[in-house]
């Protein structure tokens, strides 16, 4: 693996978070356990920065689950198990073309580091609740897996756009949101702090698939049945970035977190 200084573009911590930035002609692959990977940031896709250089083939060079969305913003991607999946936007699941690209994605190795089985139905918000005591201690981002039936579920998805883009907050006023009921399947999801806003989505972001992974989409609610939460830890986040995408000051603004939340709801 290439470490020399000389290819990255950016390193810094923030907090707790060691961050490097890379362009994608030296990013290599990687398969180090609680290392996040992701290409481009949340800011420029807020901006409508919906066309990225790296494809699935490539990204699954560094990981096996995630979650993100695909060029040109045509619908929401969920990785899971090795496998990338597209939810178009009536909420149908098919696996995505290796050659197909992203103009965001967070993935990782995933290695759970905890488990914890909740019985009792949660609303999400008292579900992420008591998620949170479960969650590792001390470390600044986590991925989660949940596993299990679901009473209830509001998904979305976006249509495709085509150049010029529209910004993220003008594409969401066009997002299709459906509903779920009794199914059984996985949320893909990561946490990031709110100082990693503009790089990251702070706080939760959950991606569901079906069991027979026909039907998804980015979580706005849930009320959980029985789930199994797997949590893993990281501290390491290295990014890709498009060419015209700079790194940008991390942001943890009222402004830039409220324009966020109206994109991608309140988890
Ligand atoms: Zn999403």
């Amino acid at each position: 693996m290439d470490r020399s200084r000389s290819s990255i573009i950016d390193e810094f911590m923030i907090h707790g978070l060691h961050v490097e930035a890379r362009r994608r002609e030296r990013v290599r692959a990687e398969h180090e356990a609680h290392v996040l990977f992701q290409t481009s940031t949340v800011g420029a896709l807020m901006e409508g920065q919906f066309e990225g250089d790296v494809s699935f083939g490539e990204l699954a060079e560094h990981g096996d689950f995630g979650l993100g969305t695909l060029n040109h913003l045509d619908g929401e991607m969920t990785a899971v198990d090795g496998r990338f999946y597209r939810a178009n936007l009536e909420g149908e699941v098919n696996e995505i073309d290796p050659a197909a690209r992203t103009p965001f994605a967070t993935v990782v190795f995933f290695q759970p580091v905890t488990s914890h089985t909740f019985e009792q139905p949660l609303e999400h918000d008292a579900f992420v609740t008591e998620m949170n005591k479960h969650a590792p201690p001390g470390s600044p981002s986590c991925a989660v897996r949940i596993d299990g039936s679901f009473e209830y579920l509001k998904l979305r998805s976006v249509p495709r756009q085509e150049p010029p883009y529209p910004s993220l907050a003008e594409v969401a006023k066009t997002q299709h949101e459906f509903e779920l009921e009794d199914v059984e399947g996985t949320i893909v999801g990561f946490r990031f702090p709110l100082y990693a806003q503009g790089l990251e989505v702070a706080g939760y972001h959950f991606h569901f698939l079906t069991a027979d992974r026909t039907r998804g989409g980015h979580v706005l609610a849930s009320r959980t049945g029985g789930v199994e939460v797997q949590f893993d830890h990281s501290s390491e986040l290295h990014m890709e970035l498009p060419p015209g995408i700079e790194m940008p000051e991390p942001d943890s603004g009222a402004a830039a977190t409220e324009a966020l939340k109206q994109v991608e709801g309140e988890s």
